[in-house]
């Protein structure tokens, strides 16, 4: 008889809290976060082994179905998903539900070169092996909504923008959400009603690349549950749509970036302009030129390009500012609050892979402190207000930011030619997916994101 293996103390510690189930998830090309769930005693098995999970998933779209022209659209192979032990966190322990990341890995045992979040930590590394510390945090907004005959989503909750009116009227709703975060062992740092209607937003705690990609996944599932629990009488479901209803502001997913070099801030103390440094500036400016690529990351559906429209604080201009809520890149110059300054990339949106985005930025913030180039002055007020010409307009569609993506050498050295070559699958899939369809239509079929396939 085999003789069972002893739970490791950080699984034997969950079984005396109640733990009986783990879910393991990594998200794919398409930015949906997959699953497979294993039980608790199980869960050491799964992070020296792992569970099977085929390289076919990353072909699928954003609806679920396996686009046939990907290159990983293939009936044969198998890869192993391993949890990450050191990211083991609670999802729903009242039920008896924990949460972990995972990798995937060949069978051979070595580490899938197409994993997003292997590519996260590989970035991760070569940062640290730099003396240089990224510190990232994602802010999260959804809409509340119930579906109308339609399928289009209706807000859930009165009350304005900001308004501590919609906070009382589901102030039951916010309890529920805030007691699940803390539960689940989320960090978090503010919530509020957003602007739209029924539309509110979270700012998670920063950490690296990968705590803040993980807590991104980790937290958004959260918000899922309790927003499907807490309004099950009343049909209430998130979304988390770039563009839930073409009428209402879109949802964004802004990142938040400090950089550390050798314990020292990197985006202040310098005579430049908002106190950047030159390291900073070449942080800077090295984002700024590569926006374009990264946009096929940070905005991978085509209903993405419909968010980013002028005067909706998306962002949609190639420019940075200080404290500019239109400019793409805006500095925080926060040492007068006593913490380092950042940048906060706006355009990103929740349909962005997180680990990809990150292993991403990770290269560009690397590059840009490793070769300065010279950094346009920043802009003040609406870029949409300058002289035509003035500011330039991000790619306004997935196909023009793909093309970018293609031709960024940094991008494909950062993520392999392999694997950079499978995204530009992905990102044709998805142009393929939304060619010919008018923008209600495209709206309307991911209204519900990341419900992929809509409420069915
Ligand atoms: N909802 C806006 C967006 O689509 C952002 C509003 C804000 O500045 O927080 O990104
Ligand atoms: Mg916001």
């Amino acid at each position: 008889m085999p003789v069972s293996k002893p739970l490791s103390p950080a699984v034997a510690a969950l079984a005396d809290q109640g733990i009986r189930w783990v879910a393991i998830t990594w998200v794919n090309h398409a930015g949906a976060s997959l699953v497979k769930v294993v039980p608790l005693a199980a869960f050491d098995g799964a992070v020296a082994v792992g569970v099977g999970f085929s390289p076919v998933s990353d072909a699928f779209r954003a609806d679920g179905a396996i686009d046939p022209a990907h290159r990983l659209a293939r009936p044969d192979g198998d890869l192993r998903l391993r949890a990450d032990a050191g990211a083991l966190a609670l999802l729903e322990p009242a039920s008896g539900w924990a949460w972990a990341p995972g990798e995937r890995f060949e069978r051979t045992g070595e580490p899938y070169a197409g994993d997003q979040r292997h590519r996260c930590r590989l970035q991760q590394q070569q940062l640290q092996q730099a003396g240089v510390e990224l510190r990232a945090g994602f802010e999260l907004e959804w809409l509340v909504a119930s579906a109308h005959s339609d399928g289009e989503p209706q807000p859930a909750l009165p009350g304005g923008p900001y308004g501590a009116d919609r906070l009382v009227d589901g102030l039951d709703y916010a309890s529920a959400l805030l007691d699940a975060l803390e539960a689940a062992g989320i960090p978090w740092l503010q919530f509020h009603p957003e602007y739209g209607a029924g539309q509110f937003e979270l700012s998670l705690a920063s950490g690296t690349a990968l705590e803040a990609a993980d807590r991104l996944v980790h937290a958004r599932l959260v918000i899922q549950r309790v927003t499907r629990r807490f309004g099950w009488h009343f049909g209430w479901r998130c979304s988390f749509s770039p563009k839930p209803s073409l009428e209402r502001v879109g949802n964004g997913g802004h990142l938040h970036l400090s950089v550390q070099r050798a314990g020292q801030p990197q985006l202040q103390g310098g005579a430049g302009p908002g106190g950047l440094s030159d390291a900073g500036a070449g942080v800077v400016a090295a984002l700024l030129a590569e926006l374009p690529a990264l946009l096929a990351l940070a905005c991978p559906l085509e209903i993405s390009y419909r968010r980013l429209a002028p005067g909706s604080w998306s962002a949609p201009f190639q420019v940075w500012g200080i404290e500019n809520r239109e400019a793409a890149l805006r500095l925080i110059p926060t040492a007068a609050d006593g913490v380092p300054a950042h940048l906060e990339l706006k355009v990103v949106d929740l349909a962005a892979n997180p680990n990809l985005l990150l292993a991403a930025v990770q290269a560009v913030v690397l590059a840009g402190l490793e070769q300065t180039r010279p950094l346009p002055p920043p802009v003040g007020g609406d870029p949409a207000q300058l002289p035509a010409g003035a500011a330039l307009r991000l790619p306004a569609s997935l196909a023009e930011a793909s093309s970018a993506f293609a031709a960024s050498a940094l991008l494909r050295q950062a993520f392999g030619d392999a694997l950079h070559a499978s995204l530009l699958d992905s990102q044709a899939a998805e142009v393929r997916r939304g060619a010919g369809r008018s923008d209600a239509e495209l709206a309307a079929a991911d209204a519900w994101w990341p419900l992929v396939g809509g409420l069915g």
